[in-house]
């Protein structure tokens, strides 16, 4: 009696895949023939299980959702340097800046594609740290202040300077109304008529309290065992940002 396996591609499912060898342990080896699939090479069985298909992307949503390196280490049986080094390759992906905000330059160009616009943007600074509490790192952005949705985001100490740069990545926008709480840099970088301190109308952003916000602060928490380094610290919240509110593919394959 002979037995058959279908063989799926992994990713796109597809039928469509020819033999292509074996690797270096003799298993065979597949590839997917199928037009527009991603998957250059695959096997029904991995030796090394971060290659396993998926298992990259589900560490990084695992991150994301506040698993700790060790803790992803563990269910996949990968090494803590594959989950770091998988977590540290998606930064090249990340984005400071909601690419769905029409700016002033594209305002005057190509008005069909983007309807969404920024008038008036909620701003605050939120706390948290990395490996001790002595290692501040703070989170500064800016919401919509209509659609409560993130425009930007910067990390860094609560300077001046690092906000000087969030109020950089701003600047396309022709935001006419800023509305933060009373802290200093606010007053000092944003010019008197276009500026609003008070709890009256950073309401959206504070509400954010309840989702991003919250996320956030339980990310910091629950990641603290593993955000030894701002980096990690950065990619982690910056992968939460881009794909929850600017909507960015974080699983996009690298372009190499
Ligand atoms: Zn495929």
């Amino acid at each position: 009696m002979t037995c058959y396996v279908e063989v799926h591609c992994p990713i796109c499912d597809s039928l469509e895949v020819n033999k292509a060898g074996f690797n270096h342990y003799r298993v065979r080896r597949y590839r997917c023939v199928n037009d527009g699939c991603i998957t250059n090479y695959f096997m029904l069985e991995y030796r090394y299980k971060a290659y396993q298909p998926g298992v990259k992307q589900q560490v990084v949503e695992m991150a994301i959702n506040g698993s700790g390196i060790r803790d992803t280490s563990r269910v996949f049986k990968i090494s803590k340097t594959t989950v770091l080094s998988t977590i540290k390759n998606r930064e090249s992906v990340l984005i400071q800046v909601n690419p769905n905000i029409k700016t002033l330059e594209l305002s005057n160009e190509c008005s069909v594609h983007m309807e969404l616009t920024c008038d008036a943007a909620e701003l605050d600074e939120q706390w948290s740290f990395v490996g001790n509490k002595s290692n501040q790192r703070w989170i500064w952005y800016a919401v919509d202040h209509a659609t409560n949705t993130i425009l930007a985001y910067v990390f860094g100490r609560r300077k001046d300077i690092i906000f000087k740069q969030l109020k950089a990545l701003l600047e396309p926008f022709g935001i006419k109304r800023f509305y933060t709480d009373d802290w200093g840099a606010y007053e000092r970088n944003i010019d008197k008529e276009k500026h609003e301190v008070g709890k009256r109308n950073t309401q959206k952003i504070e509400r954010k309290n309840l989702n991003l916000r919250t996320w956030i602060k339980r990310l910091t928490r629950k990641t603290i065992c593993f955000s030894k380094l701002e980096k990690m610290h950065d990619i982690v919240i910056g992968l939460l940002i881009n794909k929850v509110e600017f909507g960015v593919d974080i699983h996009a394959k690298l372009q190499i």
